[in-house]
């Protein structure tokens, strides 16, 4: 789609749009001093604003320059599209910005296949514009008209919403941003793709393996089928997409799906959540290792081996281990009741009921010590060890080489990590109340 200048009306006005498109300022001054009105004048083809040309080049300047004096930032052009849409389709991100501060209408629809400003950065993928219009929508009478879900999950004319194009073109940033906002992992299309095919579908058909696990990862279901009966499975076959077909395989274990609808886990702090979700694509990595090795029972590699983590647990002190599985340390705590556990387990629980299919409510799970209600999860705060002076500075020295280490192993990764980070780092006082603790002992 191009956005050039076919046929101005005049010289001079042609003069104007290309200083617009090329972002000169000053002869756009000079056009706007010798004529005003010019700014409502419009490309004879392509019925091309100003306001249009400049978003479309990112000449963010030119436009504040437009818009101050015309103060409209919706015009429409041929196919009643919007500066806002031009500048999310060619990702010009501060002329996004800048036509939603002018108050830019993000619930507008072209005339070519109905499709509003959120359509435009997904289809052509730019994360950035597509989290920028995300951002502005909480604050935009659209959310109190229509709510903030639905504008999410708006349709174009063939019932493609912005998630069925960023799946079908691979693009997983965008896929991932817009599943945190609330899009519908199993919404199926009317017209477009193939009629009936979901995310899923798409993502299949584009062979995009990002796109495949970010949706799996969400709830999406392989079994989904579209309206001539194929499930996601069968289309990444036929195309050829050998890894997305194994992972789609009904039959191939299914991934562990993050647990959103769980009040606290809506709820979680940063920190937390980064926790979690690291455990999460861990685990999913290991069960996607497995697929497409083909076999349920791996051989692990050299740099997987059991014995080499036993060896660095073995050092850590009891209290630290995770009184579930004793194999990770205790970074996740439940907030009242102050049981703790390891991201891995505090993950299983949560992911161990199937939600409803209807409700998409899923039963919360209790705290496994003892049975209360799970309202919210915190990170472990770090404990100096005070057993009556018994930690010698050796001793601590050697269950924090311990920790070192255990953030080199395999599965320690990227939890672990993060827990000694904050053991570490997060807590300053760590390293004062180090060494005073065994010389102030009474
Ligand atoms: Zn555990
Ligand atoms: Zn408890």
């Amino acid at each position: 789609m191009g956005h050039g200048l076919s046929c101005s009306r005049s010289s001079y006005e042609h003069e104007f749009f290309t200083a617009v498109q090329s972002g000169n300022i000053e002869l756009v001054e000079l056009a706007l001093r010798r004529d005003p009105e010019i700014v409502y004048q419009t490309t004879i083809y392509d019925r091309l604003s100003a306001v249009h040309v400049a978003a479309a080049n990112g000449r963010l300047e030119v436009l504040s320059r437009i818009l101050d004096q015309s103060g409209n930032p919706d015009l429409l052009n041929r196919h009643k599209q919007t500066p806002l849409m031009l500048a999310a389709m060619h990702g010009k991100i501060a002329c996004v910005q800048r036509l939603l501060q002018a108050g830019a209408n993000i619930l507008m629809f072209d005339s070519l296949h109905g499709r509003t400003c959120l359509h435009y950065a997904a289809y052509y993928g730019h994360s950035d514009c597509l989290q920028a219009i995300l951002a502005a929508a909480h604050f935009s009478p659209v959310t109190d008209s229509w709510g903030f879900a639905r504008f999410v999950n708006v349709r174009d004319d063939n019932g493609a919403t912005p998630l069925h194009l960023a799946a079908r073109h691979r693009r997983p940033n965008c896929v991932h941003i817009l599943l945190e906002n609330g899009a519908l992992s199993c919404a199926s299309t009317g017209g477009y793709g193939c009629p009936g095919s979901t995310p899923l579908h798409l993502a299949a058909r584009g062979g995009c393996l990002d796109c495949v696990r970010e949706l799996l990862m969400w709830g999406a279901d392989r079994l989904q089928r579209d309206s001539s009966g194929r499930i996601p499975y069968m289309i990444a076959l036929k195309r050829n997409h050998g890894t997305c077909a194994a992972l789609l395989n009904p039959s191939s274990a299914g991934p562990l799906v993050w647990p959103s609808p769980l009040k606290f886990i809506s709820e979680l702090e940063p920190e937390a959540k980064l926790l979690l979700e690291a455990a999460l694509m861990e685990a999913n990595r290991e069960r996607e290792k497995n697929i497409l090795k083909g076999t349920t029972h791996s051989v692990q590699s050299p740099t997987h081996s059991d014995d080499g983590i036993n060896d660095n647990v073995s050092e850590t002190s009891d209290s630290e281990l995770c009184c579930i599985c004793f194999d990770q340390v205790c970074t996740i705590e439940v907030q009242h009741c102050g049981h703790q556990m390891c991201a891995n387990c505090i993950l299983a629980l949560c992911c161990q009921n199937k939600p409803n299919p209807t409700t998409m409510c899923v039963a919360a799970p209790l705290c496994p010590f003892c049975r209360s209600d799970i309202a919210r999860l915190v990170v472990v705060k770090i404990k100096i060890p005070e057993e009556g002076g018994k930690d010698t500075p050796s001793k601590l020295r050697r269950a924090r080489r311990s920790r070192n280490l255990s953030e080199g192993s395999n599965s320690f990764k990227g939890l672990s990590a993060l827990g000694s980070f904050r053991k570490m780092a997060g807590r300053g006082s760590g390293l004062k109340a180090d060494s005073s603790d065994t010389t102030d002992k009474p």
